[in-house]
Order: C-alpha cells, then sequence, then structure tokens
C-alpha cells in the first residue's frame, strides 16, 4: 500500500476550525496538563500521533489492553495511563508552540497501525473505510452520495418529512444541502420527537453522547457523558437552528394520511394542524420519520381507567402534576421507570414500582458523570481526540459484541444464558448487583432469568440498587390484579392506596405508524400490509410504496448499543441516492423490487433467530404476535453502512413518466 495524503483521500487538507477535529490553541501548560489529566489515554495516544505524525511513538509508549464497553481507558493499568500522560504533555506543548499545524492524517496502512494499537488488535481489514469515515479522515460519510441529477431537477423534487425528531432534523439538513425542497410536519409544538415526547424526571440518554450526535456536529459542548433530556432537547434544537430548518417546518400539525397518485407521480399527504385546519401537502417523495417509540403502551390491566388521581404515561408527562410527598405508583421496570424512580424517590412520600420482569443492568460508573473541564477542552482542541473518543465509545458496543448475542445452539443453562460468553456476562453483571446489596430477597427480585443482552440493557451505577434499598421505596413483583380509585391491588390480595399513578409500560414498537394512514400504489394500505409484522429493504424502502423512506423503520433498532443518529444517517444518505437515482435517470418514481425486499427481510430475520432477541427464554416488546422480532436489526453495522452508501439501481424498479406499475404481491 502507497502512502495517501489528506488530498487524495478527498479533502485538500484535514478540515480545519469545524471543531470536529480540534481547534487550534495557545492555552497555558496547566490548561493542558488538566486536560490530560482527564482525557481518555487510548484516545490521547491517538491524537499524539496526529500531532506528530510519528508512529514509532507506540513503541515507545504503553498500548490499551482492551477496548471495554463503558471503558473509556482501554482497560489500562494506571502506571501504564501515567507513562502516556506524561509523554502526552511534551507532545500537546510542542504542538502548540509549533502554532498547531494541520494535524497529520494516516495514509490506509498507518491507519491500520493505528487501528491495531487502539483496538488491541480487534479491527479487521474490513472496517477500515467504515472507521476511517467516521473519524473524518475522509468526507465520505457527511456529504452522502455525488449526486448526478442537476440541481435544477432537484429543485423541482418536493419531499414531505413525517416528524421533526433526530432523523426529521437529519433529513432537513440533508434535502437542504442537496437542493431539494422540503416540508417537515411535526405534531408536537417544537422539534425532538421523541426528546420532546419523554421528559420525565431521570430522562437521560443510555449510548454516550460522543456517539450519540450527528456526525458532521462538534462533540465538545456536552455536559456529561450521558446527557440528560433537556440537554439532548437543545442540541436538537441547535442543530436545527444552525443549519435553519425551522423554516420549513409546520409544527402543532399532524399527518392524518397520505396517498399516492401514480399518474403524477405524487404523495398527497393530509395534515391537520391543533386548530383542526386541514391541509393536503404535495411532494414527489415521502420520508416517514415517526421513529419506533411514538406510540405510548397502556396495558389492559383490569380498572385502567378507573383510578381518581392523576394518571399518566412517561412520555405523556405531567408538569402540572406536583409529586412532592405524594405516594406514587410507578409501573414497569425498563428503561424508563429505571431512570425514574430513582429521580422522584427524594421528594415523593413513597414509592412504589410494579415490576413484572426484572431487566439486566450493566456496569457504567460514568453514568452520571460531568465530563470535566479539561476533558472537554481536549475534546475541543486537541486534533482528532473527540473522533477517537468517539471510536472507543461506540466500537465495543457494536459489531465487536456480536459474539455475546449468538447463541450457541449446545448451550443449556436451563434458559440463563445462551451461550459460554453470555454467560460470563451474566456473572459479571450478577457480581455487579451484588457489590450494591446483600440483601438476597432483593437480588433474587432483581435477576433476570433470561440471558443477558436479550432485552434493551440498561445502563447502572448503582443508583437503581440503592433507590429500591430506601425505606420509603418498595420493589413489587407480585401481579397487578387490578387498579382501583385509590390504588393498585396485587394477586396476593394487597392493596396499596396512592395519589399518582404513573405508566411506565413502553412503546407500541410494531405499529410505528400508528393510526397513520399511507395508501401506496392500487389504494395499497400499509398498516394492512405490514400488520404488526413491518418490513422494508434496508428498512428504508417498501414494494408497493413508490417514492415512499422510512427513518428507523422496520428492521433497523440495534439493541446492543449502536447509536439511532448513527443509522438515521446511514438511512438518510441512502434516501439522498435514491432520489438522486429517479431523477439522473429521469424516471418518476422507484420502489423496491418485492423479491429483493422479502430477500433481505427473510435474511435479517434468520440473522436474528441465531441472536439472543429470539432465545426462547426472552419476552420482550420487540416481539410481535408471530413470536418474530421485525423491529430489529440482526446484522452487522458495517455491512449496513456499506449497503446503504448508495442504491444499487439493480434493486429498484424505475417508472418513467408514461409507464404504470402494476402492483406486486
Ligand atoms: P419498556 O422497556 O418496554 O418497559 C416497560 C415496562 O413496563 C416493563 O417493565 C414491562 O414489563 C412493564 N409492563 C408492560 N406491560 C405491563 C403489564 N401489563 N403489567 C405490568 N408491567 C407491564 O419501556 P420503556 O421503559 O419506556 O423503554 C422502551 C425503550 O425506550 C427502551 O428499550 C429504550 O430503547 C428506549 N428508552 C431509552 C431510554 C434511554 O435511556 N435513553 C430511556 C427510556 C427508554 P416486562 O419487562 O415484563 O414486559
Amino acid at each position: 500500500m502507497g502512502s495517501r495524503s489528506a488530498a487524495d483521500i478527498g479533502i485538500a487538507s484535514p478540515p480545519a476550525g469545524n471543531g470536529l477535529i480540534g481547534l487550534a490553541f495557545e492555552d497555558s501548560d496547566d490548561v493542558i496538563r488538566s486536560a490530560i489529566d482527564e482525557a481518555s489515554v487510548p484516545a490521547l495516544l491517538m491524537s499524539m500521533i496526529h500531532m506528530t505524525g510519528d508512529l514509532t511513538l507506540f513503541e515507545e509508549l504503553p498500548h490499551p489492553f482492551m477496548l471495554i464497553a463503558m471503558d473509556l481507558q482501554g482497560a489500562m493499568s494506571e502506571a501504564d495511563k501515567k507513562t502516556v500522560r506524561e509523554r502526552a504533555f511534551d507532545v500537546v506543548r510542542s504542538y502548540r508552540d509549533r502554532g498547531c499545524p494541520p494535524p497529520f492524517v494516516p495514509n490506509p496502512e498507518q491507519m491500520r497501525v493505528m487501528l491495531d494499537v487502539m483496538s488491541a488488535g480487534q479491527v479487521t481489514e474490513e472496517y477500515l473505510d467504515y472507521i476511517a469515515a467516521d473519524l473524518r479522515f475522509s468526507d465520505a460519510d457527511q456529504c452522502g452520495p455525488v449526486l448526478r441529477s442537476s440541481p435544477e431537477q432537484r429543485s423541482e423534487f418536493p419531499v414531505v418529512v413525517v416528524g421533526c425528531g433526530e432523523a426529521g432534523i437529519l433529513a432537513g439538513i440533508k434535502l437542504k444541502h442537496a437542493g431539494v425542497p422540503f416540508t417537515i410536519v411535526e405534531r408536537q409544538s417544537g422539534a425532538g420527537g421523541t426528546w420532546r415526547a419523554n421528559r420525565y424526571p431521570g430522562c437521560r440518554v443510555d449510548i454516550a453522547n460522543q456517539y450519540y450526535s450527528y456526525s458532521f456536529e462538534p462533540t465538545d459542548h456536552w455536559s456529561h457523558y450521558y446527557s440528560e433530556q433537556p440537554e439532548i432537547l437543545k442540541y436538537l434544537n441547535d442543530v436545527m437552528t444552525k443549519h435553519d430548518i425551522a423554516p420549513h417546518v409546520l409544527f402543532n400539525t399532524a399527518v392524518v394520511g397520505a396517498k399516492w397518485d401514480d399518474e403524477s407521480a405524487t404523495w398527497r399527504v393530509g395534515t391537520r394542524s391543533a386548530g383542526g385546519a386541514e391541509e393536503t401537502l404535495t411532494a414527489r417523495a415521502l420520508i416517514c420519520a415517526v421513529g419506533q417509540f411514538s406510540n405510548a403502551v397502556i396495558p389492559d390491566i383490569q380498572g385502567v381507567n378507573r383510578f381518581g388521581g392523576p394518571s399518566f404515561h412517561t412520555a405523556n408527562w405531567r408538569d402540572d402534576v406536583d409529586l412532592t410527598d405524594k405516594r406514587i405508583a410507578v409501573i414497569g421496570a425498563g428503561a424508563s421507570g429505571f431512570q425514574l424512580v430513582p429521580a422522584i424517590a427524594d421528594i415523593t412520600a413513597r414509592v412504589e414500582v410494579y415490576q413484572r420482569t426484572p431487566q439486566w443492568m450493566a456496569p457504567n460508573v460514568s453514568y452520571h458523570e460531568a465530563i470535566g473541564a479539561g476533558a472537554k477542552w481536549a475534546i475541543r482542541h486537541l486534533p482528532y481526540y473527540g473522533r477517537w473518543l468517539r471510536f472507543v465509545s461506540w466500537w465495543p458496543l457494536t459489531d465487536a459484541a456480536v459474539e455475546r448475542v449468538t447463541i450457541d445452539p449446545d448451550w443449556d443453562t436451563g434458559g440463563k444464558s445462551c451461550s459460554a460468553s453470555n454467560h460470563e456476562l451474566r456473572e459479571a453483571l450478577i457480581a455487579w448487583m451484588q457489590a450494591f446489596t446483600d440483601d438476597e430477597e432483593l437480588l433474587a427480585k432483581v435477576t433476570p432469568d433470561y440471558p443477558p443482552m436479550g432485552k434493551r440493557t440498561l445502563q447502572d451505577n448503582g443508583t437503581w440498587l440503592k433507590t429500591l434499598q430506601r425505606d420509603d421505596v418498595e420493589l413489587i413483583n407480585d401481579r397487578i390484579a387490578e387498579i382501583t380509585c385509590d390504588g393498585v391491588t396485587t394477586a396476593d390480595g394487597v392493596h396499596r392506596p396512592i395519589d399518582v399513578l404513573v405508566w411506565a409500560t413502553g412503546f407500541d414498537v410494531n405499529h410505528q405508524l400508528g393510526p397513520l394512514n399511507i395508501q401506496g400504489l392500487g389504494g395499497l394500505e400499509l398498516n394492512t400490509a405490514w400488520g404488526d409484522s413491518p418490513y422494508a429493504y434496508l428498512g428504508i424502502t417498501v414494494p408497493g410504496f413508490p417514492n415512499f423512506f422510512c427513518m428507523y423503520g422496520p428492521g433497523t433498532n440495534a439493541v446492543n448499543g449502536t447509536s439511532i443518529i448513527y443509522n438515521s444517517e446511514c438511512q438518510m444518505r441512502y434516501i439522498t441516492g435514491c432520489i438522486d437515482m429517479v431523477l439522473a435517470a429521469g424516471a418518476a418514481s422507484a420502489m423496491p423490487r418485492a423479491e429483493v425486499c422479502s430477500d433481505y427481510d427473510r435474511r435479517n430475520q434468520e440473522w436474528l433467530k441465531t441472536m439472543v432477541y429470539t432465545h426462547p427464554a426472552v419476552v420482550s416488546y420487540y416481539q410481535n404476535s408471530a413470536g418474530t422480532v421485525p423491529t430489529l436489526y440482526g446484522g452487522r453495522i458495517v455491512d449496513y453502512w456499506k449497503w446503504t452508501n448508495r442504491p444499487n439501481p439493480d434493486d429498484y424498479k424505475l417508472r418513467y413518466a408514461d409507464v404504470s406499475l402494476e402492483l406486486e404481491h
């Protein structure tokens, strides 16, 4: 492999001054020292290579031992970290004194060496391009496909986007960049989607913010490694403002239905404003960015509507209900209940948590940790440091975790684990719980009897078990018999009077459209076609629905710990490519071939059958009435990144203006 300059890989010089890969600095030695002391040492080590171009530093200095989920320090010993930090102090000062020249960008061979060191040999050859794109060694991910259609063609191709959450905002940014006119329709009064709807106390992200961010935006502003809901909502709004997306959004307006007119090759999108005004928008393409968590579920428990006091879902939090000194029942101990209960226990008189099934929680000591001033400075200034910190945050959780979620058919622990490495994880997670209590009764209640990772694993720093041991908090795992006008009665006959009832009972992910009626070719209704087994080619396009695109659609939820924002970027790059494919071909519309879609869906379900999410001992909200998990993605993220690079025209039926398509069944 020959040496390549930055220009060879698509950038004239490393993108300077944009805050993504580090801003020049003149700060004092003290500032540098505190940044180094707070830094992730593996990311710091890589940044030292960018500052010097000297790969022999790897011979001189200790390396990360292995990258572990939720550990930013590569399992390095204190002595090894100290050695790297000491050397870094010289390197960073010298870089400053040299006036912060453009950082070194490795050629593929040098990058191979860097990744070998960084991942302790874990990263294989096929990941290089994918990781290089995310590190911003090339522009590939950010610019999307090279467009072949003309700007005039794109300017006459209006698009309607349903939903203004992270995906809808992203769609707006990328459509704007491509010169495609668009309107985003949002039923809430502001942007943010699920991050606007879910504002219960304690709500925070469970994927590190360095990764749970748009890849093209700086990450030096996050106050916490895992930030709380108000900050994430602000971030989404800030990004929207920066890209001037708001003028394109109709807030307080719901899309009630959309119908494809094949003759004119347009979508007629029916909207209704909060005031009741109805309007029809005409678009050449429709992007459905409603996500998988927009339809809250309140289960059909006897007496569900009988409670006389305030009763509401975590996704419809009532700010007007003061919980101070009140007796609260929280039904559900999944991701939302798990965050809510510790956040309210200090002000309430009593919290009773009704848990049907315990959930696995993973040790994460930095879950509530603020990012110190020094660590923030490092993200802002040290060349590529923030990009490598992002890598440390995501690599151990995504494709590197595949072994732990793969079922070994010869492994039998009566459903408690699904393989040797999964069992090892089980024991580590149990040991973590035991560190916070020796109360055997409580441990028995909170220890799942299904394999770890089978459901969404919750991030934990001990707060949950500490909260459950409070005198004013009770974990109840008896079945709920009924809700009465003043409380909750369990099957053992115990009645507990309460003042406020909170449903932390999750979402209907298998019907992501809710009542939204989307009609494709020949009036085919998407909700009918999908039932509770939704499907889409690459989770994006659906046979029978020309110029229709999903973001965070069926078969795209990666449970391990992938950032949904990252997946959305893959989807939007592909959607932009589809629009370009239609226009460049002089066609009116495109939809995936039925056999291509069904083959992809079948393959995804086959992968999922080998994974813990479909293990017989696991019961989860991902499962539909047939027991399959249609919303999940079972493949590797690197493959998804490759497949969504740009559409393959062979996968699509393109319709030219005067040709009418027959609907395939
Ligand atoms: P969830 O994980 O589905 O939890 C719902 C809870 O309600 C579970 O404990 C469930 O018990 C219980 N439940 C449901 N029906 C019940 C019934 N009939 N009787 C008694 N209990 C019942 O929902 P969620 O907590 O809202 O989380 C959903 C997803 O949203 C998560 O998996 C995650 O992807 C996302 N989320 C993320 C965060 C974050 O940290 N960023 C926070 C919240 C949510 P069973 O377990 O027995 O079904």
